[in-house]
């Protein structure tokens, strides 16, 4: 579970980041919709540690993360899972190399790395790639690799900041699989961020929608859509075709 209580988060005298009130329950998609600049990947840097609140609180599996330093610290990163736009593959490691990176920074043992990256592969679709680099992989193996990264440590979060963007519908649809597999089986918490309203409808429990730092509004999916005159409800609205 991810509970976000009072979030602020400033940069100099810009609060980007302004008050926000968020839970994810336990093994739910919650999807994190808004324009340009609304704070959303600042959030998502908030949560994964990459970027210290400037106050309120995150709390993930029940740890305040603003509490914790040095070896506690450490260990609530591997809870918490992301994968971002373009993947961020390492160029010079293959899709097999790029998976087991954060196994070997955190000493797992050899053997056990290599089953694990075994297993990552064949469950994002990929063993039949294990060993090309990210150059000879299109943009969506590129991101299921990056899934397989993402969920290396075994987290019980995962972060996902425009995953799909840029991907074509079935390369979408192959990803939004994935991520209700990993909710559905693994029982993992995910938080996407998208600006593709398809996606909210398709796989999240929940949306929240960012303005201006600010969530303007929220609810389950299923109660926002019914939501007669919302902004939120209007936007999820399928496009007639
Ligand atoms: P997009 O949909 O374009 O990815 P976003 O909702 O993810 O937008 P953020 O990247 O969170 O937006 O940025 C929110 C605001 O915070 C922007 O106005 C951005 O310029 C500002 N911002 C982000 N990081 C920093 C930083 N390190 N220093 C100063 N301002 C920042
Ligand atoms: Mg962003």
């Amino acid at each position: 579970m991810i509970e976000i209580s009072g979030l602020t988060k400033a940069y100099g005298d810009t609060r980007v980041l302004d008050g926000i009130d968020l839970t994810v329950a336990d093994g739910q998609i919650a999807a994190v919709v808004g324009p340009s600049g609304a704070g959303k990947s600042t959030l998502a840097r908030c949560i994964n540690l990459l970027e210290r609140p400037t106050s309120g609180s995150i709390t993930v599996s029940g740890q305040d993360l603003a509490a914790l330093s040095g070896k506690q610290l450490r260990l609530a990163r591997r809870e918490i899972g992301t994968v971002f736009q373009s993947a961020n593959l390492l160029r010079r490691l293959t899709a097999a190399q790029n998976i087991a990176l954060p196994m070997r920074h955190q000493g797992v043992p050899e053997a056990e790395i290599r089953r694990r990256v075994g297993d990552l592969l064949e469950r994002v679709g990929m063993l039949q790639r294990a060993n090309h680099y990210p150059s000879q992989l299109s943009g969506g193996q590129r991101q299921r690799v990056g899934i397989a990264r993402g969920l290396a440590l075994q987290p019980s979060v995962l972060l996902s900041d425009e995953a799909t963007s840029g991907l074509d519908p079935d390369a979408t649809r192959a990803i939004l699989d994935l991520l209700t597999e990993l909710r559905d089986d693994l029982g993992v918490t995910i938080l996407v961020i998208t600006h593709e309203m398809d996606v909210v409808r398709s796989i999240a429990d929940h949306v929240a929608q960012l303005d201006h730092g600010r969530i303007v509004e929220q609810g389950a999916v299923a109660d926002v859509v019914r939501r007669s005159d919302s902004p939120l409800s209007r936007a999820l609205l399928p496009m007639p075709t």
